[in-house]
């Protein structure tokens, strides 16, 4: 499976940048071999490669299949992101899980993420995540969200809910039995601090707890989208 950035609405397309060089040097493809590509558009297509270069290889489309692998509502993770590797690890399982939007969370104890080649490294984690898991449309990464803007900024349409290792509720608890669209915030390793809490819960929030044990980020962030999964995903 291959992302085209472009839209693919012509009868032959061009691989090209990271996408060549995955098809010609790690696959090693020839002509006549079969491909899948897909452009965020929710369709894939079936192709067949029918010329080859250093950089760029050609695709016929031989035929476009609808397949959805989405979750029927949309579901937000609003998160304070982790170090290092593990940052990869949330994102690649929040694809996985059908999570359609991920938001970095900045907090009173978190780093920001504003600098756009940072938001770029993790848009690549989601290309390879939704090549490996077959989704057709790609997870969005959006701008870094900043407390207390963002409780009241988010839509109140959708279930907003707070990770909160000492709420009384479960997230299960929460979960209407007709699907609806969720959005889940997450804190930072420091925990979110009272007054985030407090203007949280003021704009509407609702905390739930996940067990007993205090988690790591990416650990309740994707505890939660499971539980989300779980419940709405057929
Ligand atoms: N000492 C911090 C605290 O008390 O919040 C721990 C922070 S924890 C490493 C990072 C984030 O994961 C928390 O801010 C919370 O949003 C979420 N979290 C961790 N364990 C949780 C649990 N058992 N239930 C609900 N949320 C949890």
């Amino acid at each position: 499976r291959f992302f085209l950035e472009t839209p693919i609405t012509a009868e032959t397309v061009e691989i090209d940048g990271p996408e060549a060089h995955h098809l010609l040097h790690v696959m090693r493809a020839k002509v006549g071999d079969s491909v899948t590509l897909f452009d965020d558009s929710g369709a894939q297509f079936a192709a067949e490669i029918i010329a080859v270069g250093r950089k760029s290889a050609t695709a016929k489309i031989i035929e476009r299949q609808e397949v959805s692998r989405e979750l029927p509502v949309s579901l937000t993770i609003a998160a304070a992101l982790p170090k290092g590797d593990r940052q990869r690890w949330l994102v690649e399982k929040c694809v996985e899980l059908g999570v359609t939007d991920f938001l970095p969370l900045e907090t009173e104890r978190s780093v920001s993420l504003k600098k756009e080649k940072s938001l770029d490294k993790l848009r690549g984690y989601v290309i390879d995540a939704s090549k490996q898991c077959e989704r057709n449309r790609l997870m969005r990464i959006g701008a870094t969200a900043s407390l207390p803007q963002f409780w009241d900024e988010a839509p109140a349409a959708a279930l907003r809910l707070i990770a909160d290792p000492v709420a009384t509720e479960g997230v299960s608890d929460l979960l209407p039995s007709e699907p609806t669209d969720v959005i889940i915030a997450v804190g930072p390793e420091g925990g979110f601090s009272p007054e985030e809490y407090q203007a949280a819960v003021a704009a509407g929030w609702s905390g739930f707890r996940l067990g007993k044990r205090i988690l790591r980020i990416e650990t309740a962030a994707l505890a939660a989208a499971a539980a989300v999964a779980a419940k709405y995903d057929r």
